[in-house]
């Protein structure tokens, strides 16, 4: 039997053959197996790149159980992989264990190699740069922030409610309003409101421009940010749309694997045999 000349396809994810990526958005499910998003893998992607230097499955990451990692409502199948190899917690704001990035723990500071946040940035009440200052406090001197949230490309971030400072989401007439009471005492109302899915406070209080982005992190203190466009079609991870790529925000500075265990890694890998051979190097 003649053997198939296109090569597979694999979820990395899960480890599952999947279906070559279709041109759908990023939030388009492309693995049977696990109904991974494009999002979600080329999240793990850049984990994968940033970590390791090399592009892997979750499933044959290295078990790293003295890298600590946070996650912020990240996917059951995303969470329960990554606390499978790393020493790895995820949060909700709602649920236990709970974590609210507007009002870190003292204890936490310092404590991360590396923290996963995926479409929470948006629904950060403001200031969000707030949220970035917890979060580059949270994260050892060399960590790693992973970042997803819907951005446009050029110019400046649309924050809706730029004066938040008392505020609750009512029903008025069977549509959610948000009234505000200013910090000078002044009310305000907003209709229209958006409103993604997912458990938490999902209410959209912004929309990100890369440009924001990247001035933001930079000026809270992140040496360097990155966007992450690269198509791995490999990993069914196929771009089509040029904004709200995953992102990775470096505390320390650039290095060719983040955590500075790249290359312990890379010798326990080239030593591990057939078990990584499909580890390959990310060349950019
Ligand atoms: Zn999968």
């Amino acid at each position: 039997m003649a053997s198939d000349p296109t090569p597979g396809v694999t979820c990395n994810i899960c480890g599952a053959d999947m279906e070559p990526a279709t041109s759908g958005g990023r939030e388009t499910a492309g693995c049977a197996a696990c109904k991974s998003s494009l999002r979600l893998r080329a999240l793990v992607a850049l984990l994968s790149r940033e970590n390791f230097g090399v592009a892997m499955t979750l499933p044959e990451f290295p078990t790293m159980k003295g890298i600590r990692g946070l996650g912020m409502s990240d996917s059951p199948e995303l969470a329960k992989r990554l606390a499978e190899k790393f020493d790895y917690t995820n949060t909700f704001y709602h649920q236990s264990p709970v974590f609210d990035v507007t009002k870190p723990d003292s204890r936490d500071v310092g404590r991360y190699d590396f923290i996963v946040s995926s479409e929470v940035m948006e629904h950060v009440p403001p200031p969000v740069e707030r949220a970035f200052e917890s979060l580059h406090a949270m994260l050892k001197p060399d960590g790693l922030l992973l970042m997803t949230t819907p951005y446009w490309v050029g110019g400046t971030t649309a924050e809706h409610f730029p004066d938040l400072h008392e505020f609750t989401v009512a029903s008025l007439g069977g549509r959610p309003v948000l009234v505000n009471r200013r910090r000078d005492g002044a009310t305000e109302v907003f209709e229209d409101l958006v409103f993604h899915g997912g458990h938490g406070s999902t209410l959209e209080m912004r929309l990100f421009t890369d440009e924001s982005l990247r001035d933001a992190l930079l000026a809270t203190g992140f040496k360097a940010v990155s966007f992450f466009g690269e198509s791995q079609l490999e990993f069914g991870i196929d771009h089509v749309e040029p904004f709200s790529l995953p992102m990775v925000a470096r505390k320390g500075q650039i290095s060719s694997a983040g955590l500075g265990v790249g290359s312990r890694v890379s010798r326990s890998i080239s030593s591990g045999g057939a078990k990584h051979s499909r580890a390959r190097n990310s060349h950019r």
